[in-house]
């Protein structure tokens, strides 16, 4: 999962990004409504979380933006503006949802969750293959029925992966998947992570495996 936060305050946008790393999500923060727009043009983000009062304009613009060039990221709004003018206008221009600062750490989470799950997001919650169970929610992987404690990268790569078992997944996506954009993995990163993720899956005996295909990606893959 990997989420925008278009935030202006650092500390908030600080706080943002501790609470959305622990429950699993690369995040990227944008202070600007230029900022915010040149990373939605160039990243497909799973969902953003909005502020609506930016140095350069104002949140409501960027959605109109964003849904004028045919963008349907999931976009939650996060303000202090909190009459139901504001509210409305917000739903109205395209956000998917609207949360008024201060916000509770937890709300704001099961919130961003139900964004997630919406069909045409990322589909489905428990994600399964060839003995391999993940609960994208609780972030619990059980192979064979057997719960496996993962990294936080090979748990991000084995979702990727899941999410799409089956059809090769490229390395700039899977990439994309595992790091922010501030993020500088080694250039070996990735192969490292499949050849970790392989050896726990193959030891714990599930029956999915992790086909290379060189120069392109990879694919998780059922007997
Ligand atoms: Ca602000």
């Amino acid at each position: 999962m990997r989420v925008l936060i278009v935030e202006d305050e650092v500390e908030i946008a600080r706080n943002l990004r501790a609470a959305l790393a622990a429950a699993g999500m690369a995040t990227d923060i944008a202070a600007t409504r230029s900022e915010a727009e040149a990373a939605l043009a160039a990243t497909p983000y799973d969902a953003g979380v909005l502020d609506l009062g930016l140095p350069d304009g104002d949140g409501l613009t960027l959605l109109r933006w964003l849904r004028g060039r045919g963008c349907g990221t999931p976009m939650l709004i996060l303000s202090a503006r909190d009459s139901l003018e504001a509210r409305v206008a917000g739903l109205d221009e395209g956000a998917d949802d609207y949360l008024v600062k201060p916000y509770a750490e937890a709300e704001l989470l099961a919130r961003l969750r139900a964004l997630l799950r919406r069909p045409g997001a990322a589909l489905g919650r428990i994600l399964a293959c060839g003995g391999i169970v993940l609960d994208s929610i609780s972030r619990a992987v059980e192979i064979n029925g057997v719960p496996l404690a993962l990294p936080r990268h090979e748990l991000a790569l084995l979702e990727a992966l899941l999410r799409r078992q089956g059809r090769v997944v490229t390395r700039p996506v899977l990439l994309e998947q595992l790091y922010a954009a501030e993020d500088e993995p080694a250039s070996n990163a990735l192969p490292v992570h499949v050849h970790n993720l392989r050896r726990r899956m193959a030891g714990a005996g599930a029956t999915a495996t992790i086909i290379t295909f060189r120069g392109l990606g990879y694919m998780l893959r059922a007997p």
